[in-house]
């Protein structure tokens, strides 16, 4: 039997849907994917690059627990260009990925008996790194007529003796919501209030549409620097899934704590991927406007698309690369019509369960024109010959 804290334990359904789609391609079938957190680029040539240069120059030992000081100080940089906050070296841990960051900040924050406040519609493996620490997610409910926004008074009415931490992710995966400056004040003035730790990620930062712009809550409010951990990292905006690098910016003592952590379970990042992220935040940051241009008519395509099917409903995302669609009009919850989708139309979407929100499912636009044109036909096709059920009128 497996731990008791493994209980209930489900594998992510991200990537177990993504991996589904992925072996049907492989036996030959015409899958219209969106499935997929990940970008499709390649990963830009220099950075490329910098990890063969890296292997070649015999770059390939141990490297401290928390980073090659180069890198800890480019992350360091980077996070100040964009967000005017003054972070060193020292206040920046290196992780294996940026769920590795979340994961190393849950295990350092919390334990049982505490509570971590979590806005749903949330990405799927936030529950289960809360509740791996031994804590319990509180989910606050979002509305689409905000935008899926956290309401700071909602933030206030959750907020217990218990409570350990705020978890915010801006721009949102599933939504693509980036949240404005007057919430993220106000929802800082309750964490201030009550002490508590803000866990920002902003993974997807630097995947933004104008006239969207993003905030990180440590630049609203620098007041809350001491409390703030913000996620980073350079899977999204250097096509880098793969290369699993992710980092942590806070207070030296909670990046020390989670150094430690680190030191008994992966030790370093890879070596060889560290070089290369350190060529991707220092090198010419052309190749990432341009990424973020091509998934800005990847939305506005996907988005003007599902709008036209009947029963179908979705906002323009603001950032990230995730068309959040309403499906209430098609009168039956997210999984099942995923499941069909996928047997029927071979479409494969991942559905809004695992998100919170059954009424929903997420398209991932990380994928080329062509396959967004051809699974709107496909889908289309299928509405015609599937009439609404009448529950849904
Ligand atoms: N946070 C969010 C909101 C994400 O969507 C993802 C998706 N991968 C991650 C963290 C993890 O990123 P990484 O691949 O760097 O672990
Ligand atoms: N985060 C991406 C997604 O939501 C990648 C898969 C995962 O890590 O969950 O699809």
């Amino acid at each position: 039997m497996p731990a008791d804290r493994l209980r209930g334990l489900e594998g992510s359904p991200t990537l177990a849907l993504a991996a589904k789609a992925k072996a049907l391609a492989a036996a030959g079938k015409s899958v219209a994917d969106f499935t997929a957190g990940e970008p499709d680029f390649p990963t830009p040539e220099p950075i490329a690059e910098a990890g063969h240069r890296a292997i070649r120059e015999g770059r390939t030992r141990y490297t401290p627990v928390a980073g090659i000081p180069e890198l800890r100080e480019a992350a360091a940089k980077s996070l100040n260009a964009t967000h005017g906050t003054r972070y060193g070296g020292a206040d920046v841990l290196i992780t294996c990925g940026a769920k590795h960051a979340l994961y190393n900040i849950f295990q350092a924050l919390c334990q049982a008996g505490d509570e971590v406040i979590l806005p749903a519609p949330y990405w799927v493996s936030f529950p289960a790194l809360i509740r791996l620490s031994g804590a319990t997610p509180r989910i606050l409910e979002t509305r689409e007529e905000d935008r899926f926004q956290p309401d700071p008074d909602a933030v206030q009415a959750l907020v217990s003796p218990a409570t350990k931490a705020i978890l915010l992710n801006s721009p949102s995966n599933p939504t693509g919501t980036v949240i404005e400056e007057s919430r993220l004040r106000a929802i800082a003035r309750i964490a201030r209030e009550h002490r508590l730790m803000v866990v920002s990620d902003e993974i997807y930062e630097h995947l933004v549409y104008p006239p969207a712009q993003h905030r990180s809550i440590v630049t609203t409010a620098p007041e809350l620097r001491d409390q703030t951990l913000i996620v980073t990292g350079v899977s999204k905006t250097y096509s880098m899934t793969g290369w699993r690098i992710g980092a942590v910016a806070g207070p030296k003592p909670w990046i020390d704590t989670m150094t430690t952590l680190q030191s008994h379970s992966t030790s370093n990042p890879t070596s060889i991927s560290q070089y290369a992220a350190l060529a991707a935040l220092t090198g010419d940051q052309a190749p990432v406007a341009r990424m973020c241009q091509e998934f800005q008519h990847r939305r506005d395509r996907m988005v003007q698309g599902l709008n036209h099917l009947p029963g179908f409903q979705c906002l323009v995302p603001d950032g990230a690369f995730y068309a959040w669609c309403g499906i209430r009009g098609l009168g039956q919850p997210a999984d099942a019509l995923a499941a069909r989708w996928l047997e029927e139309a071979l479409v494969a979407v991942v559905p809004g369960e695992g998100f919170g929100a059954p009424n929903y499912v997420r398209f991932s636009f990380a994928t080329s024109l062509d396959a967004i044109d051809d699974g709107m036909r496909r889908l289309a096709a299928w509405v015609k010959t599937h009439k609404p059920q009448p529950a849904a009128r």
